[in-house]
């Protein structure tokens, strides 16, 4: 049959370039990873488009426009000169300026800012407004450093930033280790290298100098309005149910939030050292007093909790039984053994607040058991849509209220699930969000590339 030869043919394409991948960029195995995920989604839409082929499609997306990487030297404390390593990878600029966060972890390097870009770009479209994909970051560790020494390699970092970005060229943002603190110090340093006052350079500002009222929460509400949807399309809800959130960063309380305002009971999160349970739900007014404002380790809850209880080690939060497992920290967190866990123990529903928090065979286990799982570039979309509204509020010189931003973002997260499930019922994998996100997030970034010319 044609469509059977066509098909054949497509398979064929991205094997082959997905050879490609792994010669050129070897080693890098987070970004193989990311990139695999979404070419298996893509057969059937190079089956039905065969022009994406003959155009080179995926040879050239893979590609990033541009990375950049350079030197960080500052000056410690002590007096010491220290050398880190800046990123920035100007992925896709199909349809828009290059967007996406920087991030500051000890883990940073090539691969991990090469995979965030890559997701970025798809989530980015999906948000449904006008901005590439774009990631960066360094290898710091803000963690036991002093607010000078963290706002003096900021200011190196930018120095360095400073002549690649702009607001219509590339619109960084936080991510792990970067948040309103960092991003006020980047853009006191942009504004003396540029002698100008352009506030939609970085997102994530403080509020009184052109941030935007929601960023702060969009992440994590964004997640749970997104799995709210996918709940409610099977007579489910967060009412009732009892949730496991990783994480204790930005993302995770946002989501623990929300969760709780619907009426779930969130039992445990975590940070890098370990997890607590509590199995009364989680206070989360104690929770964002240590992370938010005293910077301390999640460990020190049960001191004033005595009823919950803190286990070292983050990998042991996902034994804990859950109807909905929102996964908030960092990549692989959910590995096929913690998937078969929480597949055991009843889990309903994954979302994904996190950047790829779960392997390509963890992915498999909840679907191939009928657990609804919304994919990251689709369910922690909102972070990126509120900084895209930042923008828009900061090219019109105005400001929204909370309530004007939040219903946008809400309204922004029911539309990614709906084009996802769309998407995926089109190209004949009814209901599998991670499919119909690979191929809604694609299809427009690929076309906007077609009609842009060989680019
Ligand atoms: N770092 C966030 C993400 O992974 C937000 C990026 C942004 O706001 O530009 O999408």
């Amino acid at each position: 049959r044609l469509s059977d030869s066509y098909t054949d043919l497509a398979r064929q394409y991205v094997d082959k370039v997905f050879e490609i991948v792994q010669s050129r960029n070897p080693g890098e195995v987070e970004f193989q990873q990311a990139v695999k995920e979404v070419f298996d989604s893509l057969v059937p839409v190079l089956a039905k488009k065969p022009h994406y082929i003959k155009q080179a499609i995926l040879e050239r997306i893979v590609e990033p426009e541009r990375m950049i990487s350079f030197r960080v030297p500052w000056i410690d404390d002590q007096g010491n000169v220290n050398v880190n390593r800046g990123f920035r990878v100007q992925f896709n600029s199909a349809i828009g300026p290059y967007k996406g966060g920087l991030r500051f972890h000890p883990s940073v390097n090539a691969s991990i800012i090469k995979f965030l870009g890559f997701e970025q770009i798809f989530k980015n479209s999906l948000t449904g407004q006008p901005i590439g994909g774009g990631k960066g970051g360094s290898d710091f560790d803000p963690k036991g450093k002093s607010d000078v020494e963290i706002m003096r390699f900021t200011q190196s970092f930018m120095t360095e930033l400073s002549k690649y970005i702009g607001p219509d060229i590339d619109v960084p943002a936080g991510d792990i280790g970067v948040g309103a603190k960092e991003i006020g110090y980047m853009f006191g340093q942009y504004k003396r290298m540029r002698g100008g006052f352009e506030s939609g350079v970085l997102t994530g500002k403080g509020i009184n100098y052109g941030g935007s009222l929601a960023r702060k929460e969009a992440t994590g509400y964004g997640t749970v309005y997104f799995v709210e949807e996918m709940l409610k399309d099977k007579d489910l809800s967060f009412e009732g149910s009892t949730v496991v959130v990783s994480g204790s960063g930005n993302v995770s309380i946002y989501a623990i939030e929300k969760a709780q305002q619907l009426g779930a009971k969130v039992v445990a999160c975590s940070d890098s050292g370990g997890y607590i349970y509590d199995e009364n739900g989680i206070d989360l007014s104690t929770v964002k007093r240590l992370k938010e404002v005293e910077g301390k380790r999640i460990s020190e809850y049960v001191k004033e909790h005595p009823q919950a209880l803190y286990v070292q080690g983050f990998s042991g939060i996902w034994s804990i039984p859950c109807d909905i497992a929102l996964p908030c920290a960092t990549q692989n967190e959910i590995n096929e053994n913690a998937a078969q866990v929480l597949v055991s123990n009843g889990v309903k529903a994954i979302g994904e607040g996190a950047n790829m928090p779960s392997t390509l065979d963890a992915i498999d286990v909840f679907l191939s058991n009928g657990v609804l799982f919304a994919p990251a570039k689709a369910a922690n979309a909102g972070g990126v849509s509120v900084s895209a509204l930042e923008m828009a509020q900061n090219s019109a010189r105005l400001s929204w209220t909370f309530e004007e931003v939040d219903s946008k973002l809400h309204e922004i997260m029911k539309n990614i699930y709906r084009e996802s499930m769309n998407a995926a019922e089109e190209y004949g994998a009814p209901g599998n969000l991670v499919v119909g996100a690979n191929i809604a997030g694609f299809v427009k970034v690929a076309d906007a590339m077609i009609m842009q010319g060989v680019i």
